[in-house]
């Protein structure tokens, strides 16, 4: 270990620290998708909120950039640095839940499964992500678009406070009465002002039983009962979170016959009491022949792990993009169709996520992310197994990407489904539209040397 790790370790780290060679190195940097191989000069595997500051003050101490590990599901995984300090937050997913005050605190490195398992034991939830060992951290600061968006909005919009470590190490406590700009920032901004060691989110009652339908139909049967769906979210998108989900089939769950083929699932959430959900839903079942049908009364928590095993940690090479719409035309949804044809991997998905509801409410200016105008996104999920594919899979992305451009809406991306990170700054700018000066304002003034930098990155001036 190096004399710069050895004096971080003795004075004031209790987690563990790791260099290249270390034992446990490897296993520190590997992250979700397998694609990602970087090498950090240090790597602060975190316990709490003094092993944080210390880590950050030996990144100015040594005048080195930091990137800050929270659940390691970035795609473009911005997560690992090459020569940096990585800040490791995995040992920091401590919950707790005020269950009087609805309220969650919930620390920088937990994953959404630790806050569903431990808010509904009160009956409780917050709009979190479809697959449950997504960070939270990383999820909630560029967003956060879940199943609960049409009554509760996306992550940030419950984001109530937060304890953020700058970087000339101070913590600050971010909320609606302290450090104002700071909260309002991290709605949205992504990793760019801090580590964050503890969010504060507003829980609402949910379940525990609630309802979740997903008919499958085959793409060969065209574009029908999709058209029905976006029109029955067009009445309903108030009160029901949805994606049409294009994957291929496979698997006991599948008749046998339709293995291989290209399917879609019209899944969506009903937000609210199961029973009204499943009388709601059910026409959705009935647009056709279903290649078979997943829907059924459940446990939240159980819904919330639903596609996990379509997911696993470190098994697949991943490149994701995906783009705002302002509507769902005819085209579009052929357009969507054809893409799903063509991808070059069976594992590969790709989705048209409605908005509508809560998440449409809130005004552009009202938290960093911007806009909610749209009604619509578009998301490509590149995923194979072996790196000879990486090009075709990756060309297969950004083609379907740009081959919707024409029905965006004002060219803005999600930036949790940024590619490699390859659009950078330009497509940042973009899609943070009018609130992009104020975040160089606010840029400026926690991380005016921008050693927060591996992220969707908002330059500070000079
Ligand atoms: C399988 C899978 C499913 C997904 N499903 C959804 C979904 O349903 N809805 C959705 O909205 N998104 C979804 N995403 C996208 C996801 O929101 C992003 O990948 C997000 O960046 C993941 O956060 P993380 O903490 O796991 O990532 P990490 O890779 O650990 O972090 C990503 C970035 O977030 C920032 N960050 C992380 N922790 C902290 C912290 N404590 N303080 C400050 N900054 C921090 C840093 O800039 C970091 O580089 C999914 C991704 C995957 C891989």
């Amino acid at each position: 270990m190096s004399d710069q790790a050895t004096t971080l370790t003795k004075s004031e780290f209790s987690g563990n620290i790791f260099e290249p060679g270390d034992p446990g190195y490897d296993d520190a940097r590997a992250i979700w998708n397998a694609m990602i191989d970087r090498h950090p000069a240090i790597i602060a595997q975190c316990l709490n909120v003094d092993d944080v500051i210390a880590a950050v003050k030996l990144a100015g101490a040594r005048n080195l950039p930091m990137s800050i590990r929270g659940g390691g599901h970035n795609v473009a995984g911005h997560a690992v640095c090459d020569k940096g300090i990585m800040i490791d937050l995995s040992k920091m997913r401590g919950v707790s839940i005020d269950a009087e005050n609805r309220l969650a605190m919930v620390e920088g490195g937990a994953l959404w499964r630790d806050v569903d398992t431990a808010s509904q034991e009160h009956g409780l939830a917050t709009p979190g992500g479809l697959i449950s060992d997504t960070g939270v951290a990383g999820l909630t600061l560029s967003g956060g678009i879940g199943w609960l968006r049409a009554k509760h909005g996306l992550s940030i919009d419950n984001l109530v406070a937060a304890d953020v470590v700058t970087a000339d190490g101070l913590l600050l406590h971010a909320s609606a009465d302290e450090n104002t700009d700071l909260l309002w920032a991290l709605k949205g901004g992504g990793g760019n002002f801090g580590v964050v060691t503890r969010f504060l989110f507003k829980l609402h009652t949910i379940g525990p039983e609630i309802m979740f339908a997903a008919p499958i139909y085959s793409v060969e049967d065209g574009p029908g009962p999709i058209r029905a769906w976006r029109d029955f979210l067009a009445k309903h998108g108030d009160r029901v979170g949805s994606l049409c989900e294009f994957s291929t089939a496979g698997g006991e769950d599948f008749p046998e016959e339709s293995w291989g083929k290209r399917v879609y699932t019209l899944a969506c959430v009903f937000n609210g009491d199961a029973a009204e959900g499943e009388f709601l839903l059910q026409p959705l079942r009935e647009l056709g022949t279903m290649v078979t049908d997943f829907s059924g009364r459940m446990n939240y928590c159980d819904t919330q792990q639903l596609f996990d095993t379509l997911m696993p940690e470190g098994e697949y090479r991943c490149y994701w993009k995906a783009r705002y719409l302002t509507d769902l035309s005819d085209e579009m949804i052929d357009l969507a169709l054809k893409n799903a044809q063509s991808a070059p991997s069976d594992n590969s998905l790709c989705s048209l996520w409605n908005f509508g509801g809560a998440t449409m409410k809130v005004a552009a200016d009202a938290t960093a992310f911007g806009d909610r105008t749209m009604g619509w996104m578009y998301s490509l999920d590149g995923v194979w197994s072996d790196s000879k594919d990486d090009e075709a899979n990756i060309e297969w992305s950004r083609a379907g990407w740009s081959s919707a451009e024409s029905h965006g809406h004002h060219g803005r991306a999600y930036l949790n489904f940024p590619g490699h990170g390859e659009d950078g700054d330009s497509l940042t700018r973009v899609s943070f539209g009018d609130n992009y000066q104020r975040l160089v304002e606010i840029k400026t003034k926690y991380d005016p040397k921008n050693r927060f930098r591996f992220n969707q990155n908002i330059q500070p001036e000079g």
